[in-house]
């Protein structure tokens, strides 16, 4: 299968988050297939959330790079490659090794990620290779570093499944891993006495399992920790026992948690004794206990130090290695596992091994490399610091969009349109960052590209190609080798297929191991081409003497020079000033991925959240002068964003969250991260993504407006964000000013080819403007603008575009509402199944009253089940008619 034809059936993996899903892909055409889970992978036994059921609507060649681009005209691989390793060549010739660097990305596959790791590393003689992974779980990865001696997670899912407390700690689950969510809230169904804890500022979706949500202060995670940790010590909760065989430090935490008492925690925390007592009580009592945490523990200039605080309590009750207990990270992308197993991140050399002597010995060795830096590289943030200063003249950037996701994102910008040489390959041509690009090269996307990927419990599966690769794209592992080879290292580099890198990695981290790293796939390293193609998912370690383990460190031994793990004493972050009145905190939502270069061409995920939005406290709002569905003007003195203001309970007084997904493409002004500080954790560089301090306040425009069309040009207006919709585009509008003539506007905005008839009606005093344009009798678009937010049926006009309508309901498109008798499903809320809020409120008045009576019904929350806490606040807030 590696580079034959597309067949029938084929088994792959989800390409979004670190569940790591199992997929089984059925072509129907050259870009297109039918998408079902995979009832047999572990990771997910048949189930897909919202995303992952859509992936077959993201496929497709409309909006694809196909062809690589030097100084943005059109050019062969031959000469985007000359170009390529000519600037390299210069750079390093000229500036040494450190003048150039690659930045990659937890969507890339292991095997493209070694040869990146492999040609810096070895070759090149630099280490500045660093990820997007660095945005996502650096934190994790030193954290357990301090404690096991490794970059290992102990646990696996099933951990979640047989524990009797799950405690959920910065992490969103049911938006951001929704099939482990989905994993969990069966066996809550099935066992009501597990127990879950969700600890997060906001009250998240998550929270509709939790038997106890702590909504601390933001940024006071650790002093709770060692809170617990103080409780555990004092009240004979301790495994003394594992504590004096396995491990060393306590009495560093000990003293520095004595001071935390649960009066201490409460004021720290502003949580209620009471609420930290039963925390307390829950984690004191249950033997079995994971703590699983993600991007609101790691994304956070302490993070490190929380990871550690966390795996204090773990280490202080024995609670290890065994099933249903342990630290549990979940990592954010697909391959952030395998990036780091490589040795993707700058900080680690690779394959588990570091920077010491031993290891640079070693891996010099076995690659027969010419020179192995000495020393770490630059991390993200340092990394294009360096760009911004001109001390690298050249970086390749694949499969990620930093323009975006970096912090002080204009910054970025900004450095890489000043860098000598900046190489992007992507699958898009219009990215924010393939906008920067000198040389623009197209890579293969999901659906195209062979290999493999590592999620969240250390499972390797197979990524496979099911369709062609559109045009001239070309899989990343190929590009770096082409790379390679014109260096003059193309020896070292005489790849064929994945297959044969695959093999390489695989013993490479069988090297000289013996029992002595975590990271041992030697049971791989002889895999042929046909074992290869019909890998099942295989869970490290591997090694060759067929000694598996599911979880790590049951025997108490550890990774350190001892075989002892270590507590962490974790620091206490000093509160930093506050330059503005609230915390903004960023993060994904439900139907969206990173900068929506796949998910945004669904239709159906752009329908729960088709614009970019800011989620503020009524009582905030009211102080900010917000208003329900206007807009809000969110500064700081790195930038400005205007997003659509959601008021909304479950966000904490005092901070506001903002979703990290709309791009320049994609809304006028919604970058979320040229707000962001650049501050990192100091351990493990990871930027803290969620503390910048923003001021807020209502952006008040002269008119709103909402269009649907078969086509748009971007609009001259203030505000504006873009969503694909099942028959065109739409978008949400706001005007600084009254255009001087509305038919002017809209003229512009829909082309208006010469047989096209527009029909509109304006107010007297031309505050609002309604227009219809047809095309032989068939709607081809529709603007709706007025002083105040517009309230049409969105999702009904959007599905009027291409129908012929009768003159005489011509006034509906006007009016932008159906005809009477037509229920309007109204805005998504499960987008798996596409039931609308309309539907399920109808539902539900139809006397529907319970979630499975409401998925009878509609349908709703049937599939992934993400949307079960909006449903449930549905059926609160429906008012459900009396019976006569
Ligand atoms: Fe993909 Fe959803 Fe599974 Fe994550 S949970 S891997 S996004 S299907």
């Amino acid at each position: 299968m590696a580079d034959g034809a597309p067949i029938d059936l084929v088994k792959t993996t989800c390409p979004y988050c670190g569940v790591g899903c199992g997929i089984i892909a059925s072509p129907t055409g050259t870009d297109s297939a039918v998408i079902s889970g995979d009832p047999k992978h572990p990771a997910n036994w048949g189930r897909l959330c919202s995303k992952g059921s859509a992936l077959g609507e993201t496929l497709g060649r409309k909006g694809r790079l196909l062809t690589p681009f030097v100084d943005g005209e059109r050019a062969s691989w031959d000469n985007a490659m000359t170009r390529v390793a000519e600037g390299f060549a210069r750079a390093i010739d000229d500036h040494g090794p450190n003048s150039v660097a690659f930045y990659l990305s937890g969507q890339l596959l292991t095997e493209d990620y070694y040869v990146a790791n492999k040609l810096m590393k070895g070759f090149i003689g630099s280490a500045n290779v660093d990820t997007n992974s660095r945005l996502c779980m650096a934190s994790a990865v030193a954290g357990h570093k301090r404690a096991f001696g490794a970059d290992t997670v102990p646990g696996v899912y099933e951990d979640l499944e047989r524990c009797d407390l799950l405690v959920l700690t910065g992490s969103n689950l049911a938006w951001c891993h929704p099939v482990v969510y989905q994993r969990v809230i069966a066996e809550k169904e099935r066992r009501p006495d597990l127990k879950i804890v969700v600890i997060d500022p906001r009250r998240t979706p998550t929270c509709d399992v939790a038997d106890l949500h702590l909504a601390l202060a933001p940024g006071t995670d650790v002093a709770l920790y060692l809170g617990l940790f103080h409780h555990l010590s004092e009240n004979g909760w301790a495994d003394t026992c594992f504590v004096e065989n396995h491990t060393r430090g306590i009495q560093d935490v000990a003293s520095l948690a004595s001071d935390y008492t649960v009066a201490e925690v409460s004021r720290t925390t502003q949580l209620s004794e009471k609420a930290i007592t039963t925390f307390f009580d829950f984690f004191a009592r249950r033997e079995r206990v994971v703590t699983l945490f993600s991007m609101g523990t790691n994304q956070a200039a302490d993070g490190s130090d929380r990871v550690n605080a966390i795996i204090n309590v773990h280490l202080l009750t024995g609670r290890i290695g065994k099933e249903g207990m342990g630290p549990f990270s979940m990592t954010g992308q697909p391959n952030a596992m395998g990036g780091r197993e490589v040795g993707g991140l700058a900080n680690q050399l690779a394959c588990h091994m570091d920077f010491d002597p031993t290891s640079i010995d070693r891996v010099q060795r076995f690659w027969n490399a010419p020179s192995v830096p000495h020393a770490p590289g630059r991390k993200a943030v340092d990394l294009f610091n360096a760009v911004a200063d001109g001390q690298i003249q050249a970086i390749w950037i694949m499969a990620t969009n930093p323009v975006v996701s970096m912090p002080n994102a204009d910054r970025i910008k900004a450095a890489l349109k000043a860098c000598p040489l900046v190489v992007v390959s992507d699958i898009v041509p219009n990215s924010d960052t393939a906008r920067c690009a000198d040389v623009l090269l197209p890579a293969t996307a999901w659906g195209e590209k062979d290999g493999t990927v590592t999620n969240s419990e250390r499972r390797i599966s197979r990524q496979r190609r099911f369709l062609s690769p559109p045009g001239l794209a070309r899989a990343d592992w190929w590009a770096v080798c082409e790379l390679a080879r014109r260096l003059g290292h193309g020896y070292a580099f005489d790849f064929a297929k994945p297959a044969d890198i695959f093999r390489e990695y695989a013993a490479m981290t069988a090297f000289e191991n013996n029992g002595t790293r975590d990271l041992d796939l030697g049971a791989l390293d002889d895999l042929s081409d046909m074992d290869y193609a019909r890998m099942d998912p295989v869970q490290w370690p591997c090694p060759k003497d067929g000694r598996r383990k599911k979880r790590f460190f049951a025997d108490g031994q550890f990774y350190t020079e001892d075989r002892r793990a270590r507590f962490v004493p974790p620091g206490l972050a000093s509160p930093k000033p506050q330059n503005h009145p609230l915390t903004l905190n960023t993060g994904r939502i439900r139907d969206q991925w990173h900068t929506m270069t796949r998910t945004g061409r669904a239709p159906r995920l752009n329908r729960h959240a088709p614009e970019p939005c800011v989620d503020v406290h009524p009582d905030d709002a009211h102080r900010s002068g917000l208003i329900k569905d206007g807009l809000a003007h969110i500064t700081n003195e790195r930038g400005s964003i205007i997003v659509r203001t959601n008021i909304t309970s479950a966000q904490g007084e005092g901070s506001v969250f903002v979703p990290m997904h709309w791009t320049d493409d994609t809304a006028s002004n919604a970058r979320v991260d040229v707000l962001v500080s650049p501050d990192v954790d100091p351990v493990s560089g990871q930027p803290a993504l969620k503390a910048s301090t923003v001021s807020v306040e209502a952006f008040r425009p002269a008119w709103y407006g909402f269009a649907v069309g078969s086509a748009a040009s971007e609009p001259d207006a203030a505000y504006w964000a873009r969503a694909a919709s099942d028959r065109g585009v739409r978008f949400e509008l706001a005007g600084s000013q009254r255009p001087s003539e509305w038919r002017s506007f809209a003229a512009k905005l829909f082309g208006m080819p010469r047989d096209a008839r527009l029909i509109e009606e304006v107010d007297e005093k031309g505050c609002s403007y309604r227009c219809a344009v047809f095309m032989r009798g068939r709607v081809s678009g529709a603007f709706i603008a007025g002083p105040e937010p517009v309230v049409v049926a969105r999702d009904w006009l959007a599905d009027q575009i291409g129908r012929v309508v009768l003159a005489t309901d011509r006034h509906l498109i006007l009016r932008g509402q159906p005809p009477d008798g037509y229920l309007d499903p109204g805005p998504t809320v499960c987008a798996c199944l596409d039931v609308g809020r309309n539907t399920i409120c109808a539902a539900i008045k139809n006397g529907a009253h319970s979630l499975n009576a409401v998925g009878d019904a509609t349908g709703a929350g049937t599939g992934c089940g993400s949307c079960r806490a909006e449903i449930r606040k549905l059926m609160e807030v429906t008012r459900v008619p009396e019976k006569a």
